[in-house]
């Protein structure tokens, strides 16, 4: 149960439901354990040990009555409590994956990398729908079966000092920790069972979005047999932790049955040699029922927990994570940036070993920065250091003379534009594509960003224009096309920096045309960092820096860095640049 307890805050805000979800399960759990018995024992000895020759039916009508009014009230609060609990349950697992899924969105990127996205899946779905289960099946009982137990103890109690006869209770209070032992020793089971099956249950994720992103390498390298076999091979796994769960789930009922036959059976010998009368028999034996029926259910209730518990700490593993990369308390203003960009001093480590030394360089605002190197010399992690997708191990980066982490990230992303080499698109339509560059521009905005990415003609020529859906990732798009879209995005957003990583694969020519003109003009008047690939976006560079292993090694024009530079022309000769 303690590891329910971090999730009850969820509760506060519904405590209108919870409430008359209380109060109705609480009526539920007296007409139940006290009106049954109390009508058995008005049943059999006010009725029939006193039924006279020629009875009169009006006190068996009254009785019957009374008994249907009983299982009405049971029935009507039974209804709505467990209704109100059951909504209040649903609400509470909502909020739990509304907030797993913002925390998602607020976790740094590093936190991706390090976590594989079939586990992923697996804990905002199997995970949180455990979790779901779990608190609409709790929240339905929680109120309803200890208050009908404490009532019907309550019952039995008042009855045996009635009495005089404690048999009964004394059987009852000997039973309890009887029936705790096999929950208790299946409880540790089904722990560990339940989050081996979680467990395995993402390992079959993972490799379901593996194979699903890597089709066309799956059909081209002929992997299909080993990608079989292995799936196979995680479901034989799941099949074998399911079994095991399933054996220690199943075999809690019985245990608990034969334990309560055993006392049933001691109550009938013992009602038998103490000659009790078959009414008080018969009322007693309910009251038991009322007693053990909700105690068998806590049990239970005690090992959906148990087999919950390996999903409540894989979603807490996630709720519970600090945010490295939280905004400051009193951040410095920023509108729109001038975007003046100044390294000092950055160090940066994905892991231990650094991959950028001791960067330092000054960029003015409107500088046309190229940015090029060797293969894993540090040229992406650069740019992606200055919108805060990872933060400096050391040194820091100063937008318009203020530290970047001063700045709310929204604030400070808001004024950069990404166009990568393989832009994602959503699986809406290509107006929604567009707009995420600025969400809230116009119709006709997003149509003017469009022309001039030269994107507006071809997105015309589908049958549902800019209505068109781009298909998951944009698939129903070249990738020229999606260039466009993302250059539309970029247009629209007006950002001052420009952050761009040339495509390196060749495009059609009608295409990169496109892209050179469009591009040509969405720099005009901004920083912009590129990773060029091209002579041409190389030669039009107010600057080239060229990197190696992690340190920018010289730096200057085409025709400077030719003359000064071996590393560039190096570089220009391997790349055929010049
Ligand atoms: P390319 O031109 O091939 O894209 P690059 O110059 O852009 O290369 P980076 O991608 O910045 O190089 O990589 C620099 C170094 O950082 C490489 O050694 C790479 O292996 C490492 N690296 C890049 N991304 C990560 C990551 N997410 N986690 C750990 N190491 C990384």
């Amino acid at each position: 149960m303690k590891a329910l307890l971090p999730y009850f805050h969820y509760l506060k805000p519904h405590w209108r439901l919870l409430l008359p979800g209380i109060l109705c399960s609480i009526v539920f759990g007296v007409s139940s354990a006290g009106g049954i018995p109390f009508m058995i024992n008005v049943v059999m000895s006010d009725l029939f040990e006193k039924r006279v020759d020629n009875p009169n039916l009006w006190p068996a009508i009254g009785v019957a009555a009374m008994l249907v009014g009983i299982f009405v009230i049971r029935g009507v609060f039974g209804f709505v409590g467990g209704y109100f609990m059951s909504w209040t349950g649903m609400n509470v697992a909502i909020s739990i994956r509304d907030d797993l899924f913002a925390k998602l969105q607020s976790l740094p990127l590093a936190f991706f990398e390090s976590n594989k996205k079939g586990d992923l899946l697996t804990k905002i779905n199997n995970d949180a729908g455990a979790i779901q289960t779990l608190i609409i099946e709790v929240a339905a009982e929680c109120v309803r079966q200890p208050a009908t137990m404490l009532v019907a103890i309550g019952y039995l109690v008042v009855k045996s000092f009635t009495f005089g006869e404690f048999a009964f209770l004394l059987l009852f209070i000997l039973a309890v920790p009887v029936l705790v032992l096999p929950v208790k020793m299946i409880g540790k089971h089904l722990k560990r069972r339940g989050r081996e099956m979680q467990e395995s249950h993402a390992h079959i994720m993972q490799h379901l979005t593996e194979n699903l992103d890597a089709l066309v390498e799956v059909r081209s390298f002929g992997l299909e047999g080993a990608q079989q076999e292995e799936f196979s091979k995680r479901m034989d796994y799941n099949r074998y932790v399911q079994l095991k769960l399933k054996k220690y789930e199943l075999s809690q009922q019985p245990s608990m049955e034969i334990i309560v036959s055993i006392v049933i059976g001691a109550v009938c010998v013992f009602a038998y040699a103490k000659g009790i009368t078959f009414a008080t028999f018969a009322e007693l034996g309910a009251v038991l029922y009322f007693t053990f029926d909700p105690l068998k259910r806590i049990l239970r209730m005690f090992n959906i927990v148990h087999r919950t518990e390996g999903s409540l700490d894989r979603v807490s593993s996630v709720m519970d994570m600090e945010l490295p990369m939280r905004d400051p308390e009193v951040p410095t203003l920023l509108e729109r940036a001038r975007g003046d960009i100044r390294f000092e001093g950055v160090t940066f480590a994905y892991a231990d070993e650094p991959v950028l030394y001791d960067l330092s360089v000054d960029i003015a605002a409107g500088t046309n920065i190229a940015l090029v190197g060797p293969s894993g010399a540090g040229k992406s992690t650069f740019i992606k250091l200055i919108p805060r997708f990872y933060d400096v191990s050391e040194g820091r980066i100063l937008l318009d003379g203020s530290d970047i982490r001063d700045f709310r990230q929204a604030d400070l992303r808001r004024n950069i534009a990404v166009v990568s080499q393989a832009p994602v698109l959503f699986d809406r339509s290509l107006h929604e594509n567009i707009l995420l560059g600025r969400p809230e521009a116009t119709r006709e905005e997003v149509e003017e960003a469009a022309r001039r990415a030269y994107a507006h003609d071809f997105i015309m020529a589908f049958d549902k224009g800019y209505d068109t859906l781009a298909g998951e990732r944009g698939d129903r798009l070249s990738g020229g096309q999606k260039q466009r879209i993302a250059l539309a995005r970029a247009f629209l957003r007006d950002a001052p920096i420009l952050l761009l990583d040339e495509a390196t694969s060749a495009l059609d020519s009608e295409s990169e045309s496109f892209i050179q003109k469009a591009l040509a003009e969405l720099v005009k008047g901004k920083t912009v960092f590129s990773i060029a690939h091209r002579l041409s976006t190389i030669r039009h560079a107010d600057r080239i820096l060229v990197f190696e292993a992690g340190r920018i090694v010289a730096q200057g024009t085409h025709d400077s860095l030719l003359e000064d530079s071996d590393v560039y022309r190096n570089l220009v000769k391997k790349q055929s640049l010049a």
